[in-house]
C-alpha cells in the first residue's frame, strides 16, 4: 500500500518512509486509542444560499484532538486511518455525532442540514444505506437532514455499486453531493444518469477566480452545466467578497468558505449564528 498524497502536499505518515516508521506505528496506536477514548470531534462548516445569504446547512469535518499534539486536521491523520482499516469506525463516530448534533440543533430551534464526508471505502460496505437509515430513524429525525458528500473516485472505482447504493440512500431521503467536483475524471454522461442532487465545485476552480477571466468563465460554464444537468451547485473555498459577488452573478446556488465562516466547534457556530440573526435583523430595521 502506498499512501496518496494530499491536497498540501504533507506524507506526515507515508508508509514507504521508513524514518517515519517508529512515529507511523506510535500514531497508530494512539489512533486506536484516539477512537477508543473519543479523541475525534467535529467542526461545523456552514453552506449559505447565495440568493438569500440564509444559512442552508453545515457541513461536518473530523479533527482529531490529540493529547500531546493538539488539534490535528484530516490532512495529518485521514491517510493513516484509511490503511489501518479504521475508516469504517471512523465514518460512524462522524455521522453519529453529527446526527446527534443535529438533534440538539433542532431542540434549541435551529433545524439544520448536515453533510457528512463518506471516503471512497465506503462503497465496499453494502449495508451502509440499511445502517445509516437506522441511525437517523433512531433519533426521530427526517431523513433530509442528512447530505452525504461522495468524490468522483467513490463514484468511478465500481460504477455499478456507486449507484446501487446510492440509488438506495437517496430512496430513504438523504441528499447526496458530488465533493471536489472537476478534480476526477467522472464524464458528464454518467453523471446524468446518477442519482445526485449536488455538486461542490473544487476550491482549485473558485481560488483563481478573482484574478483570472478564464478562471470566472470555466466557474461560471460549470454552474450552466449542473444546472443543466439540473444538479445544484455549490463552490467551496470562498475566500473573498468579490469571489463571492461573482458567483451570485454567476447563479452559483450556496457557498462554502472563510468568507463565510471557518469550520468551528458546535458552541462557536450556535454563537455565529446567533450574531448573524442579530445583524440581519439590525439591518433589516435600518
Ligand atoms: P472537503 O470535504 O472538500 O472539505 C473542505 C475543506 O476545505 C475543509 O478542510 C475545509 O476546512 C476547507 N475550507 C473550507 N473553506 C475554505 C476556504 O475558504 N479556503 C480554504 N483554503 N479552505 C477551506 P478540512 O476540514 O481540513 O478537511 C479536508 C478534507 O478531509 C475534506 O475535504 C474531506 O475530504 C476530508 N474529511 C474531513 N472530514 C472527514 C470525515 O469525517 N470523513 C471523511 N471520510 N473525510 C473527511
Ligand atoms: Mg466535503
Ligand atoms: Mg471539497
Ligand atoms: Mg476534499
Amino acid at each position: 500500500y502506498k499512501a496518496k498524497s494530499t491536497r498540501s502536499g504533507h506524507h506526515v505518515y507515508h508508509s514507504d518512509d521508513d524514518s517515519h516508521g517508529d512515529v507511523r506505528l506510535r500514531t497508530l496506536q494512539e489512533l486506536r486509542s484516539a477512537i477508543a477514548d473519543d479523541e475525534l470531534v467535529l467542526h461545523y462548516q456552514p453552506k449559505v444560499a447565495l440568493a438569500t445569504g440564509n444559512v442552508q446547512g453545515v457541513e461536518a469535518l473530523v479533527r482529531w484532538n490529540h493529547p500531546t499534539r493538539g488539534l490535528l486536521l484530516p490532512e495529518h491523520f485521514l491517510e493513516l486511518v484509511e490503511e489501518a482499516g479504521l475508516m469504517h469506525a471512523l465514518t460512524q463516530i462522524v455521522l453519529s455525532k453529527a446526527l446527534d448534533q443535529a438533534v440538539l440543533w433542532r431542540a434549541q430551534g435551529e433545524p439544520l442540514t448536515v453533510a457528512v464526508n463518506l471516503s471512497a471505502g465506503s462503497l465496499v460496505d453494502r449495508d451502509l444505506p440499511d445502517r445509516i437509515g437506522a441511525m437517523i430513524t433512531s433519533r426521530g429525525l427526517p431523513a433530509s437532514v442528512l447530505t452525504l458528500e461522495v468524490t468522483e473516485e467513490f463514484l468511478l472505482n465500481d460504477r455499478e455499486r456507486a449507484r446501487d447504493i446510492l440509488t438506495r440512500l437517496r430512496a430513504l431521503g438523504i441528499r447526496i453531493a458530488v465533493d471536489d467536483f472537476g478534480t476526477g475524471y467522472s464524464s458528464l454522461a454518467y453523471l446524468r444518469d446518477l442519482p445526485i442532487d449536488e455538486l461542490k465545485l473544487d476550491q482549485s476552480f473558485v481560488f483563481p477566480m478573482i484574478n483570472d477571466e478564464r478562471a470566472a468563465t470555466l466557474v461560471s460554464s460549470a454552474i450552466a452545466l449542473a444546472h443543466s444537468l439540473g444538479l445544484q451547485m455549490v463552490a467551496e473555498g470562498v475566500e473573498n467578497s468579490v469571489a463571492y459577488n461573482d458567483l451570485v452573478r454567476f447563479g452559483c446556488d450556496s457557498a462554502q468558505g472563510y468568507l463565510v465562516s471557518r469550520p468551528v466547534p458546535a458552541e462557536e457556530l450556535g454563537a455565529w449564528l446567533a450574531d448573524r440573526k442579530v445583524t440581519t435583523m439590525v439591518r433589516g430595521d435600518s
